[in-house]
């Protein structure tokens, strides 16, 4: 499968040097895509810049109506996005559909959210004033997107930004192109017009210095590492340009005393173990009060006991393997980090060996784990639970906001009282009250303190492709 880009209506980029993709369930490779640079960047900003008079001056009910026709789109093929997916990134199929799905959710949710971007008037303090708020969109954006959700990280940033009426321009991960491309040749299909959707792959830091410099494009929008986040905010200071980013996380789970000892175990699972580890707001660390403590960790071991760690193209598969061996020598380093400094390994604690390239790791948990260690310090991504003992709610409020990370935080309890005093005072984006899968289209995604700016999804996530215009009109 040799892809192209796709720039102004037209795929292109055969003459470029191929970039091969890999599954990393076997290490295989299942495909290439052309390696651009600033050349190809450039030429798709520019089909952007030109598409977006046309776009943007459509009614937002036109808008609507090519991007539910794009979401049905993406409905109707499923089952052959997903098997792209799970083929380049790894996740168990059935995972993958569930992406798929989601992935289709921002589409339909801002088709429809697109036709209620309201102004305002307000009243004036003087005579023969009128005062008006408008709502226009900001432009040409460029995306940049990761790997570990290939298709809803690309319609997260694609809804609202072609609802809002602002054109786009695509960089998917390295790791996971396909997944994007076969989503680009479905907006294709729906009609959306030339150089509206464009996208390129290639030299990362190329492509997105020419979106960080590149005075056409009006706002970046990324999810990935804090580390590269960070370099972008330097990049986009330059040309203060409107920025929108989606950073690591480092969620911490409290276990209270009294919750649903059941519930939590299932919620903690779904969040640690869904995607392998490999998702930004799933639970990093576990903090569990001691009242409840062994209960928690003996059902806790039994339940991960039972997951399968396999390809994720085969039936009952839970785990897919990690995304390749920088992911691994991570989960490792951190795993053995804990058990040298006095952490108990229960169940996992090692990388399955199925052939040499491909990184398939046991599902772990480990207790009597403390601060000083690296796991309970640093994003693992991948699945290792480790469990540290508290005694009280308020140590535990205090572990979970010792970190420079803001994205997600989870606490299980079943007094209303109690967690609504934690949930006030845990200084996260986003929190799950007995629940381990928070995320939804209509509601707002994103991090406090390092893990981001900005949000992504419900109304913030349209406002975020918006500018404000003020009029003081002189009557
Ligand atoms: P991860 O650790 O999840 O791979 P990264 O932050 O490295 O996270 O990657 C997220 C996205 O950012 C990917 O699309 C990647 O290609 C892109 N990226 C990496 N380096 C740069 C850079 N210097 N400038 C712009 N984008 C980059």
């Amino acid at each position: 499968m040799d892809q192209l880009i796709y720039i102004n209506g037209q795929w292109t980029g055969a003459s470029l040097d191929k970039i091969p993709v890999h599954n990393p369930a076997t290490s295989q490779i299942i495909g290439t895509v052309p390696k651009a640079g600033k050349k190809e960047t450039r030429d798709a900003i520019d089909a952007a810049h030109s598409a977006f008079t046309s776009w943007s001056r459509l009614t937002a009910y036109e808008r609507s109506e090519y991007l539910e026709k794009y979401y049905h789109l993406i409905i109707d093929n499923v089952n052959e996005i997903a098997s792209i997916l799970t083929l380049e990134m790894g996740k168990p199929l059935a995972e993958a559909k569930g992406e798929v799905r989601y992935a289709a959710s921002f589409i339909k949710w801002f088709a429809e959210e697109g036709k209620r971007v309201y102004g305002r008037t307000i009243p004036s303090h003087v005579d023969g004033k009128e005062m008006l708020v408008l709502k226009a969109p900001v432009g040409v954006v460029a995306a940049i997107t990761p790997w570990n959700f290939p298709a809803a990280m690309i319609t997260r940033k694609m809804g609202p930004a072609l609802a809002a009426g602002c054109t786009i321009v695509l960089k998917p991960a390295k790791q996971t192109p396909l997944t994007a491309i076969m989503l680009v040749k479905l907006a294709e299909q729906a009609g959306i017009p030339k150089g509206v959707v464009n996208l390129v792959t290639g030299n990362a830091a190329e492509i997105g210095g020419e979106f960080l410099s590149n005075p056409k494009v009006r706002k970046v929008t990324f999810t990935g590492s804090t580390e590269i986040g960070k370099e972008l905010m330097i990049q986009a200071a330059q040309h203060v340009k409107n920025l929108s980013l989606e950073l690591g996380g480092h969620a911490p789970i409290l276990i209270l005393d009294d919750a649903d000892v059941d519930k939590a175990v299932k919620s903690v699972i779904a969040s640690k173990f869904r995607n392998g580890g490999q998702t930004c707001i799933c639970g990093n660390r576990v903090y569990v009060q001691e009242g409840i403590y062994i209960q928690f960790l003996e059902k806790l071991i039994n339940e991960t006991q039972q997951l399968k760690v396999g390809n994720g193209m085969d039936e009952g598969v839970d785990i897919g393997p990690l995304i390749d061996k920088n992911g691994f020598l991570k989960v490792d380093e951190h795993v053995h980090n804990a058990t040298r400094l006095g952490a108990k390994c229960w169940v996992g604690g090692r990388r399955i060996e199925v052939q040499e390239d491909a990184y398939y790791y046991a599902p772990t948990v480990l207790s009597d784990v403390t601060q000083e260690m690296l796991i309970m310090n640093e994003e693992t991504f991948g699945p290792v639970l480790p469990i540290q003992k508290v005694s009280t709610v308020e140590e535990a409020i205090a572990y979970a906001n010792l970190t420079p990370y803001g994205l997600a935080a989870y606490v299980f309890t079943e007094s209303h009282s109690l967690g609504m005093k934690v949930i006030h005072q845990l200084d996260f984006g986003i929190i799950g009250w007995n629940d381990g899968l928070p995320s939804a289209a209509q509601a707002p995604f994103g991090g406090m303190k390092e893990s981001g700016l900005g949000r992504e999804g419900g109304i913030e996530g349209l406002e975020a492709f918006l500018e404000t215009k003020y009029v003081s009109i002189g009557l």
